[in-house]
């Protein structure tokens, strides 16, 4: 339709009336929209695509069904109801979807009549699932055991009810990417590509000037180029190109209108915005492809209103002919790269932390809702240990399930859920779906547990005779089962079970009600230490027990009950409490007696019955100093609190810190208040050290005797905010080592990667934020290290952390802020409790561990005490009333053959039976290459040891998943050429299992998943061991 006359000036009326006639007749436009690549031309690839946030500024569910729109319009069944009919107007047109929490709430309800219809949009490509997981997970606050189970969920509905594989990786909103997600969760699952935008702003100018956007991403050095994922990053965001390319029904982008008999006919212009739009990108990329992403949050509600644009646009700027516009989708783009057979710039570590501008980090978030992070990493560890259960006693699908738990688990690993930068209501909202979740989870824990302790006489699951009941809100110091009165003979069976693959000896605390012993189940006494519960935990208690379940406890604790168990792997033991009252002293457990420091006379005070010993300043009841007695590790070390004050956004950068943002205002130490002694508490089994550090903070050291770390629980909250600051609580360690701004923090909770200070290698860093800047997110811990000896804190949910100062480490614990930081959530992170009305400030109690080990000898502990801090034993209670339980029930049981445990340096992370009946196995090695002398080598693992009452049928080793064979992915997936690479494989990994001997071998960080089909799974026979 462009006029394009010569003589245009000296004919214009006649052309006009031309024109008007001859449009006259032409109201029907058919829209070439065939276009394919081009060999010779850029190539615009068109994605249509819509963002769906699986809960942020509303719930998952209010997001699907489109309620609550006065905080956002969006509407996800919209979404879903209108691409339907939109991609059948034309064969040509495509579209991608990403999240499968919400396509499967969409999916239940459709017809036959629309289910066949996706069905067949699907097998032509027109539809397709991209990243296939429930939800697009963060990549910062997640544990790699949740990333895998909310993929595998994902991946293995779409390829049961489809039979699709999805090839590609997007993650595009995600803070900063992880090299977990690259290695383990793109290649290990078979992606061709990863794609996403949010890379630091200076990291993305230096990318664009140099081309080099797309790289080749060799995320682990352990694992090599057999991990390596080709990886786009958006030039600008995940949105259409600058330029006006918006079409949702209220977007002002202008559309193009083409009828010459309506006024403001557009064609021209807006076929060279989109040619402006497209060679402006292909400035900053390599080769003749570009995708434009044509979409973003909740876009496509009124799919046509996008699809007639885009139609028009493909159709006029092939007219025009000076670039290439075609209907495309990640894949096809990944494909027309991946066949020019160039090589790419390599990309090694990860990318964090994120800053979208000088005074913008984004590590805030690392830390950002505490106690939501503490509760998904509970929930991670009960839904494995769950799930083991339910295999050992069979899966019942029409009992209780760990289906919801896995659900709920799933949703919470969003990039604006377990982040902590969702609304408060939303994130009620995941903590309401992990608590429904847990609570069908633990019956059924419970019930296997009851199960399994059925005697061998009469084994089986349908009559059990004993009730166990657990404790999930023993962070509170709040267990009624345990807390009962054990006079007239009764007494209390308490079962612990262990989730590892490893014999494990632990300490249990559980609050009881009057002075306690504890026999084995061979009814040997065994040693245990009575703890008086400290009036802080009792006041925490009572006020959250109010606030949460709506009552007052009828009954205070009198002590904690602290015992040594010792646990088979994938097994259990049990232990009996019984009374004290009445019966003559010999009883090992005591009553700990309590002084200030302040009475003390020497200068030091020492902490610690064991090899480890803590030493405090008399005077003000300070750390100073760490001696191991075995290691012979001495180190002056001090433990201090601060804060640092929220920015407020008031000054030249209107940049508050927020959810997403940590923008420190100045730093202030904390100081303990003069008026509380330290008291220290000592025990047979451990010594305390209790500190009220301020009115707002509250600490507890503990050193076991047989354990070489020190434990620090705090409880912060609620942060005062009446001086109108908001406030970032840090604790700081520090130690006298020379660690030349070097740090390690983990990826996920597993590769380690090194950190220094104020520099990043991919980039000359101009250093604007000293302090946020510096900030890297924890999963599993932090380490630093010298000539001599390396110092690690290891932690119980993610955090952010740093070394700011050489020989220092510091975490931050808990935010309060007042100001929205501006990223779009729209309210300030300031989480209250209520109780009757009066709210006060979120506070929260959480454990991190301290050590210090000789040069090299660190990681052992890392890793083996960083698995236990992952799955916390799983103690259930029930009473015995006169009887004898032992005589009539299996007290002690492993799956395993008694003379078997896994290697020291592999963990079980995934046992499952599946609905189908086969069996999910996932082992992991937990080294990297180079890491440990010994530990760092091949591991082998027996799987008739590991399963020594059922018989293999059949083994099949998979992707990661489990959604294809790994044989088959490694067949199909891109190998991609990369710039000085010789592309030469040397690194080491475990060879096919031969099904006969069926051992499994892993080389370092080797993540290994298996479907096995057992001959034959009885109860009765495991009953039988
Ligand atoms: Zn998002």
């Amino acid at each position: 339709m462009a006029i394009d006359h010569p003589h245009r000036r000296t004919r214009l009326s006649a052309l006009l009336l031309v024109a008007l006639w001859s449009l006259a007749e032409s109201k029907y436009i058919a829209y070439n929209t065939t276009q394919r690549i081009v060999a010779d031309k850029l190539n615009v690839h068109i994605v249509a695509h819509t963002h769906d946030d699986v809960g942020w500024l509303k719930t998952v569910d209010q997001y699907y069904v489109g309620s609550n729109n006065s905080i956002q319009g969006a509407c996800v069944q919209n979404v879903l109801d209108s691409i339907i009919p939109a991609l059948l107007a034309d064969k040509n047109r495509r579209f991608i979807y990403v999240e499968q929490a919400f396509f499967q709430r969409w999916w239940r309800q459709q017809s036959d009549e629309i289910k066949s219809t996706v069905k067949e949009l699907l097998s032509s490509g027109q539809l397709e699932f991209i990243n296939g997981g429930m939800c697009m997970h963060d990549e910062a606050a997640v544990h790699y055991i949740d990333m895998i189970d909310q993929t595998t969920l994902g991946h293995r509905f779409i390829k049961q009810e489809f039979g699709i594989i999805p090839r590609i990786g997007w993650q595009i909103d995600p803070f900063g990417h992880s090299a977990v997600q690259a290695y383990l969760l793109s290649a290990e699952v078979g992606f061709d590509a990863l794609y996403f935008f949010r890379i630091d702003y200076q990291d993305l100018a230096k990318r664009k000037d140099l081309k080099s956007l797309e790289v080749i991403w060799r995320a682990s050095k352990s694992r090599g180029l057999s991990a390596d994922v080709f990886t786009g990053i958006f030039p600008k965001n995940y949105e259409p190109p600058p330029g006006g390319f918006y079409f949702e029904v209220n977007d002002d982008s202008p559309v193009i209108q083409d009828d010459p008999l309506l006024f403001d006919y557009n064609v021209q212009e807006r076929v060279d915005d989109f040619v402006a739009a497209a060679l402006s990108q292909a400035n900053i990329t390599r080769a003749n492809h570009i995708m434009f992403t044509m979409g973003t949050d909740f876009k496509y509600q009124y799919a046509n209103s996008w699809f007639r644009q885009l139609d028009k646009f493909i159709h006029y700027v092939n007219k025009d002919g000076r670039v290439n516009a075609l209907y495309s989708t990640p894949s096809i783009y990944t494909d027309a790269k991946y066949a020019l057979e160039e090589s790419w710039p390599l990309k090694t570590g990860d990318f964090f932390p994120y800053a979208d501008n000088p005074n913008a980090y984004w590590t805030g978030y690392f830390t950002s809702r505490p106690a939501i992070k503490g509760y998904v990493r509970m929930m991670s560890a009960y839904y494995l240990a769950a799930r083991q259960l339910e295999f050992f006693t069979e899966r019942n699908s029409s009992g209780y399930t760990t289906d919801s738990l896995a659900d709920a688990l799933a949703i919470a690993q969003h990039h604006d859920a377990v982040t902590g930068t969702e609304k408060q209501h939303v994130a009620n909202d995941y903590a309401k779906r992990l608590s429904i979740g847990y609570s069908e989870a633990e019956k059924l824990v419970g019930a296997s547990l009851a199960c399994l302790t059925e005697p061998i006489s009469s084994p089986g699951c349908y009559n059990t005779t004993t009730k166990f009941e657990q404790c999930p809100l023993l962070n509170i110091s709040y267990c009624p089962p345990s807390e009962v009165d054990l006079s007239l003979g009764k007494k209390m069976i308490v079962l612990v079970y262990n989730s590892l693959g490893w014999k494990r000896n632990d300490i249990i605390r559980i609050p009881v009600i009057s002075e306690s012993i504890v026999h084995d189940s061979d009814g040997n006494e065994i040693e245990s230490q009575l703890l008086p519960l400290a009036d802080a935990t009792i006041n925490l208690r009572s006020h959250h027990v109010k606030a949460y379940l709506g009552i007052s406890p009828s009954i205070t604790p009198k002590f904690w009950l602290i015992f040594a168990v010792s646990v088979p792997p994938l097994g259990f033991n049990t232990y009996f409490v019984s009374s004290t009252k009445g019966k003559v002293a010999g009883s090992v457990a005591s009553v700990s007696t309590f002084y200030s420091s302040e009475e003390s006379k020497s200068s030091n005070i020492e902490v610690g019955k064991g090899k480890l010993k803590l030493l405090y300043n008399v005077k003000d009841g300070t750390l100073t100093h760490y001696l191991n007695s075995r290691s012979l590790v001495k180190a002056s070390m001090e433990q201090t609190y601060s804060y640092y004050a929220g920015d407020s956004g008031s000054g030249n950068d209107p940049q508050a810190s927020g959810a997403y943002i940590f923008r420190p205002n100045g730093t202030f130490p904390i100081k303990p208040e003069k008026k509380t002694p330290t008291t220290i508490v000592r025990g047979s089994i451990l010594d305390e050290v209790h500190q009220q550090i301020n009115p707002w903070i509250y600490q507890v050291s503990r050193v076991y005797k047989d354990k070489e770390h020190a434990e620090v629980e705090f409880t912060v909250g609620p942060i005062p905010v009446d001086d109108e600051i908001g406030k970032e609580i840090v604790t700081k360690i520090t130690t006298g080592m020379a660690t030349n701004k070097t740090f390690y923090t983990d990826s996920n909770g597993r590769d380690f990667i090194k950190r220094v200070r104020d520099y990043r290698s991919d980039l000359e860093l101009q250093v604007n934020q000293p302090v946020a800047g510096n900030y890297y997110p924890i999963n599993l811990g932090i380490y630093m290290q010298d000539d001599s000896t390396e110092f690690s804190v290891l932690v119980d949910r993610s955090v952010g952390g740093s070394s700011i100062l050489d020989g220092q480490i510091e975490l931050m614990l808990h935010r309060r802020l007042l100001y929205d930081d501006g990223r779009g959530v729209g309210e300030a992170l300031n989480e209250t409790v209520c109780v009757n009305g009066e709210c006060a400030g979120l506070t929260v109690q959480g454990k991190f561990y301290v050590k210090i080990d000789p040069l090299g000898e660190g990681s052992r502990w890392r890793r083996t005490f960083g698995q236990e801090i992952y799955s916390p034993l799983l103690v259930a209670f029930s009473i015995e009333d006169g009887g004898n339980w032992t005589g009539s029930h299996t007290a002690n049981f492993s799956a395993m053959d008694p003379s078997y445990s896994l290697p020291d340096n592999v963990a079980l992370i995934t046992l499952q039976e599946l609905e189908d009946g086969n069996v999910l196995l996932r082992l992991a090695h937990l080294y990297e290459v180079g890491e440990h002398k010994d530990l760092s080598a091949m591991a082998y693992v027996e799987l008739k040891k590991m399963f020594p009452v059922r018989k293999i049928g059949n083994i099949i080793e998979m992707n990661l998943s489990a959604n294809q064979e790994k044989t088959a992915m490694e067949k199909k997936r891109l190998k991609w050429k990369t710039e000085g690479s010789s592309g030469v494989e040397t690194i080491a990994r475990g060879a096919p299992v031969d099904p006969s001997e069926l051992v499994v071998e892993l080389a370092p960080m080797e993540v290994r998943t298996f479907l096995i089909k057992f001959d034959y799974i009885s109860f009765a026979k495991i009953g039988d061991r």
